[in-house]
């Protein structure tokens, strides 16, 4: 039997070092804050260093701005990182596409020692492998064909030039166990582990091979990190062994949530940071609802309930420095914090109204009011105004968090309610898409209106009463770039999300 039982946790007594390693895939995702906040915390209070790096092997998912949007709202949210792209560190580069050298060497240690192994096969090959077993209703997975090739096979493969990937030799019979921080022991079967590619034929590492490798050589002691991440770690820790190095420490917090339970998605809930930050939300109470995530901090006593005079909310109110004093990873409960945006609304009532007069005006004029957005603004309307007072009453909607579309708006002529909320839904889609510039969108939009036979002009009708609420407006796709990705996303999902409980509360009373 090859069950590998992990000796991590307590006998790690080196210095503490946490990471969080966002992939720049899109928006800056709230959950990478999260995460970020719950490192942050677990390193500054055991006195150890917090380093962020930058996952950006898969070439495919990659978007350029994302890096720099990643920065941007970790920093808005008050986090700071010891070390990482932007500001060094002594195990740099801390972004993986810097570091590919790395990675081939070590795959020629895992070559060599025979725990990982080169696979020839075409594209076509694995996805004809892929139907067979799926046809036989077997789960699909490497058949581990090219585990054993001989030394001669290889050489031959090599000589013609046949691309290949690098594959982790998982042994066939056993089983690995971790222990989880959070969790106690968590074991996997290796029947159900398959043979991951460890380096792509492009020469590019996994996700996988990349991430235990930087962390080993970051000397990175707890890998704090979401759920989702579990079914990796058993591949993880055989790499960790196929080198011979000591493991850290795995933490995986739960996931974010939606009211109903469901994981946290954009297509229900405003994911991005960005989104919170242009909305007005300050980030002392965005830091603060990310804390009350996963319960590691105690609730007040009774005791100090009637002490203080408090209400029971106000146990809910704590700041950065009141993390680190009391946050306890020990209290964390696996329950699935729930994301709740009515909570995350009253939490930010609660610090607006503990600004100052002052604070209050500069918090305004640095979001909604700031000269930045005014001045986005102010051309599209200039030629449009007779008085300045107007200027109000035609840009409304850039201000506003909420807008009603009358239907008589909405709802073009011969569409039924069903044909436009699908359109919309599909604009959603379309716009999630696109770069986020007046060419691109004007161009996703025309391309949708064709592919749908929507008449361009009723297509952007539609679209300008969801944003507006009116049916004059400002030039739609000017309006939509100054009032942002996130936003404009959000005023569409919400739209979608009134019209379609609005339909099914009559379908239920013509019952
Ligand atoms: N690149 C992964 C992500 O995007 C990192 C996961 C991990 O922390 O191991 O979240």
């Amino acid at each position: 039997m090859t069950d590998t039982a992990a000796p991590n946790s307590p006998l790690d007594t080196r210095p503490t070092r946490v990471r969080i390693a966002p992939s720049p895939t899109g928006d800056p995702h709230v959950g990478t804050a999260y995460i970020g906040l719950l490192n942050y915390i677990y390193a500054r209070q055991r006195g150890g260093q917090f380093v962020l790096r930058i996952e950006d092997t898969d070439r495919t998912r990659f978007v350029a701005s994302s890096e720099q949007m990643i920065f941007d709202a970790l920093k808005w949210v008050g986090l700071t990182w010891d070390e990482g792209p932007d500001v060094g560190g002594p195990y740099g580069p801390y972004r993986q596409s810097e570091r590919t050298e790395i990675y081939r060497e070590h795959v020629e240690i895992l070559l060599a020692n025979g725990t990982a192994y080169r696979s020839f096969e075409t594209a076509d090959e694995l996805e004809a492998m892929r139907q067979s077993q799926i046809a036989a209703k077997q789960p699909p997975r490497y058949n581990g064909a090219h585990r054993h090739l001989t030394p001669q096979q290889i050489d031959a493969f090599l000589a013609e030039g046949r691309p290949y990937t690098v594959r982790l030799k998982v042994p066939t019979e056993g089983s690995t166990t971790f222990r989880d921080e959070l969790r106690g022991d968590i074991r996997f079967d290796h029947n159900n582990v398959d043979d991951q590619v460890l380096m792509k034929s492009d020469g590019f590492p996994t996700y996988h091979l990349a991430n235990v490798v930087d962390d080993h050589l970051m000397h990175i002691t707890d890998v704090i990190r979401a759920e989702e991440w579990i079914s990796s770690t058993p591949k993880h820790v055989l790499l960790y062994n196929a080198f011979g190095w000591q493991l850290p420490r795995f933490w995986h917090m739960p996931l974010l949530r939606n009211i109903d339970k469901s994981k946290i998605s954009k297509r229900k809930n405003p994911v991005s940071l960005v989104y919170y930050r242009e909305s007005g939300y300050l980030p002392e109470a965005m830091l603060n609802f990310l804390g009350l995530m996963g319960g590691g901090m105690a609730q007040p006593t009774e005791a100090e309930i009637v002490s203080k005079g408090l209400n029971t909310k106000e146990g809910d109110i704590f700041s950065l420095a009141d993390m680190l004093a009391k946050f306890d990873f020990t209290r964390i409960s696996l329950g699935g914090p729930v994301f709740d945006l009515v909570k995350l609304k009253w939490l930010n009532g609660e610090y607006l109204r503990k600004l100052s007069p002052d604070a209050f005006f500069h918090a305004l004029r640095s979001t909604i009011l700031s000269d930045a957005y005014i001045r986005a603004i102010a051309p599209l309307v200039q030629a449009r105004l007779e008085t300045l007072g107007q200027f109000g009453d035609m840009t409304g909607f850039f201000f506003a968090d909420n807008v009603t579309p009358p239907e008589s708006v909405w709802l073009p002529k011969k569409r039924t309610p069903e044909e436009t909320l699908l359109f919309a839904a599909d604009q959603l889609a379309t716009l999630e898409t696109t770069n986020w510039d007046a060419m691109s969108i004007e161009s996703a939009l025309k391309a949708l209106g064709e592919a749908k036979q929507w008449s361009v002009k009723k297509n952007f009708m539609l679209l300008r009463a969801i944003l507006t609420g009116s049916v004059t407006s400002p030039p739609l796709t000017e309006s939509l770039v100054v009032f942002g990705k996130s936003r404009s996303l959000d005023r569409l999902r919400r739209f979608l999300s009134t019209q379609q409980e609005a339909q099914k509360r009559q379908a239920n009373q013509r019952k």
